[in-house]
């Protein structure tokens, strides 16, 4: 019965938060798996095929970081950071390693639960065909984003976003509830070879704003992870 269950599998050597971290993930009806340190835990990654990683950047052995790098070589498994460390080189870093979300400690239990729930979502949907997000519908509150018709709607208005604003909030839309870095979105609109100044996707960023927020100075759809990226409200469909 409990091999039915979803693996998830916790890199933490704080045995104080490690414990909370198993204590409330059994409550929840995961089955946790529990590493003290870097080799351990990619050796347990290779043989148990976790569902989910939540992964703490500094272990005594090996910084996460290096943890990321090695299993994006070979899996998709989502991988979500617990960290204490907050700077936004260290997000913007894991996130572009290939991290799915990043948590920084202390967190709650319903922020920790509603994150796996969507890293898990996103690999189940990516995994199985890429196009599927793409093919369907982003929707919260009054927003749309109609993937098929390159076009985003308000209140079922046409939000008239130009080609590269819809690039943008397609993709968010695609990755809805997770933070997507400035570096991922330049790369998605310019390529590789993409500049590293954000200041231009600010400016596409203002845009889109002032199309779909009602107060562009307090969003409700598209959020600012100061230093990282961005992160758009779940999606309702
Ligand atoms: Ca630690």
């Amino acid at each position: 019965m409990s091999e039915l269950r979803t693996k998830i599998l916790i890199a933490e050597d704080d045995s104080g938060i490690a414990k909370f971290l198993k204590s409330t993930l059994t409550a929840s009806g995961y089955n946790a798996i529990m590493c003290p340190d870097g080799k351990t835990a990619l050796e347990m990654i290779a043989s148990h095929c976790p569902d989910c990683i939540l992964l703490d950047l500094g272990l005594p052995d090996m910084d996460g970081q290096q943890i990321i790098a090695s299993v994006r070589k070979w899996s998709r498994t989502p991988i979500i950071v617990i960290s204490a460390r907050t700077t936004e080189e260290d997000k913007a870093g894991a996130l572009d390693l290939g991290a799915d979300d990043y948590l920084t400690k202390p967190f709650g239990t319903i922020e920790l639960l509603a994150r796996i729930r969507t890293a898990m979502r996103h690999t189940r949907t990516t995994s199985d065909n890429d196009g599927i997000a793409l093919s369907g519908k982003y929707e919260v509150g009054d927003l749309t984003i109609d993937y098929k018709k390159h076009r985003a709607y308000l209140n079922g208005n046409d939000a008239n976003l130009t080609p590269n604003e819809f690039k943008i909030i397609a993709l968010l839309g695609k990755h809805s509830g997770q933070v997507v870095t400035y570096q991922t979105i330049l790369k998605e609109l310019w390529g590789p070879s993409a500049s590293r100044d954000n200041k231009i996707l600010r400016v596409h960023m203002a845009a889109i704003r002032r199309k779909i927020e009602p107060n562009p100075y307090e969003p409700i759809y598209i959020f600012t992870e100061t230093g990282v990226g961005y992160r758009i409200a779940e999606n309702e469909v």
